[in-house]
């Protein structure tokens, strides 16, 4: 077990370009979000960057801006284009293309806005939005319309009206809070807006997705966790998408919020030459069940303008399943789903085990391909 003393790892693979940095700073989450990598030429510094890609941070980024902590960038590969942790972080020119298919607001959360900040679809539950700032800008985000314009984040009165909407309807009974990424806020408003929520009645569930665990982890402090404790039942999203964002760091951050009393689950993004490996989600996923988190979704890359390039075949979320099903605890075997274009809602997605069925006698192929039959009565 890691415990809270230990949460200031310091990671041993930090890049020449900060070895004057004290492990003090290192640890600390204002110096990782005041020093993020935000040109190419900062890059430089720490990857070697290939034309395309130094294009590419200049022209894609005045549709969406970059960021990289120092933190995350140490976990790149400087020298290998295909690195997992580059590709989801910087700019490729292929985000300059738009596939007919694209869509400005995929799942049409701005049509189902109901206050200022909330998203209002589902029958008893909702969505905040707190921020639009994240500490790294993931290229895949599908929230790239509005993540990382602070012009079009909510403000405190959008946020006031919000937390009005969700008193007022008590049919909500679970809210997630999102934005961007809430963690991006002082503790002292996270608080204050965890602290609104929690005088309502009605809501059960507080859920915070973040991918701060793995981007900056050292945003994981003491204090931040005595916040998430104060407001339990708090639920934690995070966002892990591959096996090599899996450092000392993230496992600390994770231990401390399980020590703090949050329910941690995963969501992972299916990204084209990134984590379409079956193999590799196996093994992420069992590291992060060990690390008391739970893979919860894989989501099929939304059709967001500017990331087609990330949107695998279906067959390869499927094949992920099919490869984990049977062959690790199902803990380990999180739900495939693709959030329905248009707002449509979540479906989920399983290889069919269900081979036929004659009367009331049903046959199954289990996860060796052996069949087996089941009889209703
Ligand atoms: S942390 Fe989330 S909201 Fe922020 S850029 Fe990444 S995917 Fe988008």
């Amino acid at each position: 077990m890691v415990a809270m003393s230990e949460l200031s790892v310091i990671n041993a693979r930090r890049p020449a370009a900060f070895a004057a940095v004290s492990d003090e700073e290192w640890s600390d989450w204002r110096w990782q979000h005041a020093h993020r990598l935000r040109t190419a030429e900062a890059l430089s510094a720490v990857i070697r960057l290939r034309d395309d890609e130094r294009q590419a941070c200049e022209r894609a980024t005045e549709r969406f801006p970059l960021a990289v902590t120092p933190y995350y960038a140490s976990l790149m590969r400087p020298d290998d284009p295909g690195c997992p942790i580059r590709l989801q972080a910087i700019p490729r020119l292929a985000e300059l293309e738009r596939h007919p298919s694209d869509l400005a607001d995929p799942l049409a959360e701005d049509e189902h806005r109901v206050a200022g900040a909330l998203t209002h679809r589902y029958p008893d539950r909702a969505m905040l939005y707190t921020t639009h700032s994240c500490a790294v800008y993931c290229r895949h985000c599908n929230r790239r319309r509005k993540v990382g314009d602070p012009t079009s984040a909510p403000s405190k009165d959008d946020l006031r009206a919000a937390v009005a909407y969700l008193r007022q309807h008590p049919e909500v009974r679970d809210v997630l809070v999102s934005g961007g990424d809430p963690l991006s806020l002082s503790d002292e408003r996270l608080d204050e807006l965890l602290g609104s929520l929690r005088a309502i009645p009605h809501l059960e569930i507080i859920r915070v997705a973040t991918r701060a665990v793995v981007t900056l982890p050292q945003r994981v402090t003491r204090d931040l966790v005595g916040v998430l404790r104060r407001h339990q039942p708090i639920y934690v999203a995070t966002h892990f998408n591959h096996l090599a964002e899996c450092s000392s760091e993230a496992a600390a951050a994770l231990y401390a919020l399980a020590d703090g009393g949050a329910v941690i689950v995963n969501q992972m993004v299916l990204l084209k030459g990134i984590n379409d490996d079956p193999a590799m989600v196996g093994r992420m996923n069992q590291w992060l069940l060990k690390n008391r988190c739970r893979p919860y979704y894989i989501f099929q890359c939304d059709p967001a303008v500017g990331i087609s390039h990330f949107r695998t075949p279906i067959a390869a979320g499927l094949e992920i399943i099919e490869a984990l099903r049977g062959f690790t605890s199902g803990l380990a075997v999180p739900h495939y789903v693709v959030d329905l274009p248009g707002g449509g809602g979540k479906v989920s997605l399983q290889p069919e085990y269900l081979l036929r069925r004659e009367g009331k006698r049903l046959t199954f192929r289990n996860y060796l391909g052996k069949t087996f039959v089941y009889d209703e009565v």
